[in-house]
């Protein structure tokens, strides 16, 4: 049973998250109207009461979530709202972390379409070989590095909001470990915070998310990194605040628990779809082709279809 200001709080998420209501004044909520379907509609949940100003529909909140969901009974709201459980938002952490101002690519950093130095084509030729197409690399703005710390290996860049704000560095030439990225704290970033290719969720209806960037980059221009197949609820929020409608999630073979727990967060919000792999063969093993080839035979899940492949 949900009860009180409990409820009040999922009602919100409800509408806000679901319903696609904005803010409006004196704390009324505004958006389309269920009976009409013009941006005339009002829901005040302090006064548990709706109105629009069009039609003069003025269903008690619940009533209109059973219209809008197509429900028969208060028990299947609640179930509908209980859906929301676990997810809180987390504005105020944001704050915490104050981004750094002025982050630069390290010093000696080109970018891969730039130089015809040895090492410069090496750096182009190792990715070639992972299937990445440089002229798409190039606006994304990856680069290598010519010096110090960083000589021989990849730079991948993190932007959000086309705000430099972190990068990735990847050895493809000499030895020191494989991967040798900066640590988030200098940069003012938490590591839950970290989701390469963020921006994406302002930009496309439909998104893929994945785990590795190097995931990501292979998908192309509409897909986001998580960084590993944990997904932080700071990511989470992001995911479900985004305008984005779809999301088709990607992670590796051993992910796939992983990935319906993240589905089963997101149903209530967006449309999901996982993609499934048959070994430990990932996005960029496989290429761009091969992995929307697999997203295309697959639908969209509802809540209950994910469950029982959850409980399967
Ligand atoms: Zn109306």
């Amino acid at each position: 049973m949900i009860s009180g200001t409990h409820l009040k709080r999922k009602l919100y998420q409800y509408f806000t998250q679901r319903a696609g209501l904005q803010k409006y004044r004196r704390g009324w909520l505004k958006g389309d109207c269920p009976s009409c379907g013009e941006n005339k509609w009002g829901v005040n949940l302090t006064l548990m009461r709706t109105n629009c100003f069009r039609c003069k529909y003025n269903d008690k909140p619940i009533d209109a979530i059973m219209l809008l969901e197509n429900l028969v009974t208060n028990n299947e709201v609640f179930k509908v709202l209980k859906a929301f459980e676990g997810i809180d938002f987390y504005e105020e952490a944001v704050e915490l972390y104050q981004l750094k101002e002025n982050v630069t690519l390290p010093e000696g950093y080109k970018n891969i379409s730039r130089g015809d130095s040895l090492l410069a084509c090496s750096a182009r030729n190792y990715l070639i070989k992972r299937g990445f197409d440089i002229k798409e690399l190039a606006k994304a703005g990856w680069g290598y590095c010519n010096k110090d710390k960083y000589f021989g290996y990849i730079i991948m860049p993190f932007y959000r909001n086309g705000r430099l704000v972190y990068f990735n560095a990847r050895r493809f030439l000499g030895d020191g470990p494989r991967f040798n990225n900066p640590l988030v704290e200098d940069f003012g970033l938490g590591k839950s915070m970290l989701m390469y290719n963020s921006d994406a969720l302002l930009m496309y209806d439909r998104v893929f998310i994945v785990e590795g960037l190097m995931n990501a980059r292979t998908i192309g221009d509409n897909a986001v990194s998580m960084g590993g197949k944990k997904v932080s609820n700071y990511q989470i929020n992001l995911l479900i605040k985004a305008p984005v409608k779809k999301y088709i999630i990607g992670f590796d073979h051993d992910g796939y628990e992983d990935a319906l727990e993240l589905a089963i967060k997101l149903e209530p919000f967006k449309r999901v779809k996982i993609m499934p792999f048959k070994d430990s063969r990932d996005i960029n093993d496989l290429g761009r082709k091969k992995s929307l080839l697999i997203t295309a035979k697959q639908r969209y899940l509802n809540y209950n279809e994910l469950i029982l492949l959850k409980n399967g």
